[in-house]
């Protein structure tokens, strides 16, 4: 052997060595105690879940190789429910879902996606997580966003354990809670598939970690032979944990009685025109419906976004010299399936539809043609200002309120959607609003169910717009494969959800120049990567409390 070899061999054995060494003195570094605080923290999360009846929302969306992008969707499910968490997993669902667990057909295999599997990934282990079934092995410390973490790797200690997680735990450094695993569940010997997933968590409160999201993924797998097409991207959303308040407990503490005191308003006329009495009923109906959304959880709490959404509206507005009273608002509906509505004077956009518009011209389109309907007159149902048509449970609330338009009121909004936009300050940058309609259109028979609106109607179906079709006209040639070309952006580009109160806000993210046409995802799930942060224990006491 040559001194030359000799001597890289005695390198790589000093490496080894010290590679060991360090580990060695890394896995020290982690008492055993430090295991055991994130063993009762998790088990202590596991019994505080119970008392959540939180919402989960499932996206996904199968996904086919395509030669410019890399893949695109060729179909998608979607899954709304309540869920109980306090007996393992069970959920009432906002839709009846023979129609959305729709069978995924590959060869004579077919896989049926269980909304409650997904549900699932929130939590790593029900029943076994301890040191006695499970080994957790030392690998590096990380920050996620402003969080110092420990990283584990965790294997299952007992042989043929079903269902229990395997993978890697991020812990952070104060109170040792688990905010964030990843990997799947092993199932020997199990016709069950369980999915690859990554689950985070986030403070909702001084040392209050809960589940918030999870983003799931898995292709080819070969273990079912028939079923080497299954190729999928999910994204499972939680919010409402905490008690919903409506705003209202200023109103009424602000209440006050003055016993006694006969008022005297002088000439001041009590009584009501008929035409007075019923915008006030029609007011009436409106408040109903809202707060009753805004309850289940459906509808986020008034807030700063509205106010971006209604800027446009009054941009609109006064171009066209409208004056309508009462004053519009908005609200966001909290939901992905891209949709807007009014109900009322009120105009509601989804989350979803939010996150995909690619620029301020292509929302003033939506929010024209919802201008359109409340400038034509298109009433909500009056019935809905009897308080009783608001009993029901949560999940049955797109049961319940009946919001979809007919063909003839649709065309009306539209028309005058297109004439308040052309006479606007958007009207030179309509172009983009138009090549939206046209990706949307193209997408529509790939992505049904991210169309199906839960309660507005359908922007587009089967290959065609049916929002504005004569302003999409004007749209240029889509080019899906040129970089340049951001028709749309993906689920979850702007919009961020306070999982505890509902609250939303605009995510300040910086502009990223892209690689490739594929990285455009053009209404597409993106893996989430949330920048965790602390929450300052008085800040957030005062809020909370408020
Ligand atoms: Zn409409």
């Amino acid at each position: 052997m040559s001194i030359r070899k000799i001597l890289f061999l005695l390198v790589v054995v000093t490496l080894a060595v010290i590679s060991a060494v360090d580990k060695a003195a890394a896995q020290s570094a982690v008492p055993d105690e430090v295991l055991n605080r994130v063993v009762a923290q998790e088990q202590a999360l596991t019994k505080e879940l119970a008392q959540y009846t939180p919402l989960v929302e499932t996206y996904l969306q199968n996904l086919e190789p395509n030669e410019d992008l890399g893949t695109i969707p060729r179909s998608d499910n979607y899954f709304l429910g309540k869920v109980n968490l306090a007996n393992g997993v069970s959920r009432n669902s906002f839709f009846s879902e023979r129609g959305l667990t729709q069978s995924l057909l590959s060869g004579l295999h077919s896989v049926k996606y269980v909304p409650e599997g997904f549900a699932q990934m929130i939590i790593m282990d029900t029943s076994r997580f301890d040191r006695d079934h499970y080994g957790f092995e030392y690998i590096r410390r990380e920050c996620l966003g402003e969080v110092r973490c420990i990283v584990f790797d965790v294997t299952p200690k007992v042989a043929n354990m079903s269902g229990a997680f395997l993978g890697r735990i991020w812990v952070e450094d104060q109170d040792y809670h688990v905010v964030r695993f990843n990997g799947t569940y092993t199932n020997p010997g199990s016709s069950k598939v369980y999915f690859h997933f990554d689950s985070w968590r986030q403070e909702m409160g001084p040392h209050h970690w809960l589940p918030s999201y999870v983003y799931s993924e898995d292709s080819n797998r070969p273990h079912i032979p028939t079923s080497k097409g299954l190729h999928f991207k999910a994204q499972t959303r939680i919010w409402g944990y905490g008690p919903r308040h409506l705003g209202s407990e200023n109103e009424f503490t602000s209440l006050t009685v003055d016993s006694g005191a006969v008022v005297d308003h002088g000439d001041v006329v009590e009584e009501s025109s008929p035409v007075l009495s019923q915008r006030a009923w029609d007011r009436e109906a409106e408040q109903n419906v809202l707060q009753r959304l805004e309850k289940a959880g459906l509808l986020a709490p008034q807030g700063a976004v509205d106010k971006v959404l209604e800027t446009v509206v009054n941009n609109l507005a006064a171009a066209n010299e409208l004056a309508i009273e009462p004053d519009v608002h908005c609200r966001i509906l909290l939901t992905s399936p891209l949709e807007s509505f009014t109900v009322g004077h009120t105009i509601i956009v989804s989350r979803g539809l939010i996150d995909v518009l690619p620029d301020e011209a292509s929302l003033a389109m939506i929010l024209a043609h919802e201008l359109g309907h409340i400038a034509s007159g298109h009433r909500l149902d009056s019935k809905y200002g009897f308080s009783d048509r608001m009993v029901f449970e949560d999940f049955e609330a797109f049961h319940n309120v009946f919001i979809k338009r007919d063909d003839r009121e649709e065309k009306q909004a539209d028309q005058k959607g297109i004439e308040f936009l052309r006479n606007s300050p958007y009207k030179d940058h309509l172009a983009s609003a138009a090549l939206f309609l046209r990706a949307l259109s193209e997408r529509s028979k790939r992505l049904p169910n991210l169309l199906n609106g839960t309660m507005g109607n359908r922007l587009a179906a089967k290959g065609e717009t049916l929002r504005m079709p004569e302003l999409m006209q004007a749209a240029p040639t889509l080019e899906l494969n040129r970089i340049d070309q951001i028709a749309a952006l993906p689920l979850g580009a702007r919009v961020r959800v306070d999982p505890w109160n509902n609250t939303i806000e605009l995510m300040k993210t910086k502009p990223v120049h892209l690689i490739s046409a594929g990285e455009k995802l053009q209404f597409e799930i993106a893996p989430i990567h949330l920048y965790l942060t602390r929450q300052n224990d008085e800040a957030k006491t005062a809020g909370k409390n408020q």
